[in-house]
């Protein structure tokens, strides 16, 4: 029994050694928290010197709308792209107040979008929005007989080229500015053009994408797109759909 005792003891003692030894040599093993910390920092500061040849989300899909049919979220409209059929009507329209109509899914983004403005203290309305084939027929022919069919142009699209036709475009107004330059420089113009994205808007034509836009900047101008693609879009710094879809520029009317 004593004998017994003994090894018991001794068989305890050395487990119990050979236990702490074991742990010695694992916690050896261990990386140090704070040096692991470093050397993912320092690679990824190596990486980051490295010339980023890559687009920004290369699993974004490019594809996954029509950039043609009228009644696509995606449908890229300018003057070298008309509306097919040229007389397109949408189905969908809703009215966005002051005796506006957008398509609804545009629409309710938009109410967001207000929503969002008066949240920041300033106040948006829907200047000019849905307009038919048959009304940009006479805003357009009532531009030409004012100005001259280079100036209608710069400033109108003919019937059937207008993005305001597939009713997700919308002519903004606020701080006192209705479809004039003067909107850019407002609180309200500039938070829009900052926040749109956010809502799934993009500001369509800016003063330095006219030769690719064809037309002059226009603060108030937004085009609803949805939100994944106004987001890479503006993840991507890119303005213009001719540019993020390598369309080509459209200028002028061919
Ligand atoms: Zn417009």
């Amino acid at each position: 029994m004593v004998m017994n005792r003994r090894s018991i003891l001794i068989t305890l003692c050395l487990v119990a050694l050979l236990a702490v030894g074991g742990f010695v040599i694992y916690q050896r093993h261990q990386p140090v928290p704070g040096q692991a910390a470093s050397s993912k920092k320092s690679s990824s500061r190596a990486a980051a010197t490295q010339p980023d040849t890559s687009p920004t989300h290369t699993d974004f899909n490019k594809t996954q709308y029509s950039l043609t049919d009228p009644a696509s979220i995606w449908v890229v409209v300018n003057k070298h792209r008309p509306l097919s059929p040229l007389n397109y009507a949408p189905t969908d329209l809703v009215s966005v107040g002051n005796g506006q109509q957008m398509r609804t899914e545009a629409a309710t983004a938009l109410s967001n979008m207000f929503a969002g403005v008066k949240k920041a203290g300033y106040s948006l309305s829907a200047a000019s929005a849905y307009r038919s084939y048959t009304t940009q027929v006479s805003v357009y022919n009532k531009e030409v007989t004012e100005y001259g069919k280079a100036t209608a142009d710069s400033e109108s699209a003919r019937p059937g080229f207008s993005e305001h036709q597939t009713g997700l475009s919308v002519d903004i107004a606020g701080g006192g500015c209705s479809i004039e330059d003067c909107f850019g420089t407002t609180a309200e113009g500039k938070w829009t053009a900052a926040h749109a994205y956010e809502y799934g808007y993009i500001l369509r034509y800016t003063s330095d994408k006219t030769p690719i836009t064809g037309y002059r900047a226009e603060a108030w101008h937004f085009r609803y797109v949805g939100k994944d693609l106004a987001n890479e879009m503006h993840t991507a710094s890119f303005s213009t759909l001719e540019e993020f879809f390598s369309l080509g520029v459209a200028p002028d009317y061919n």
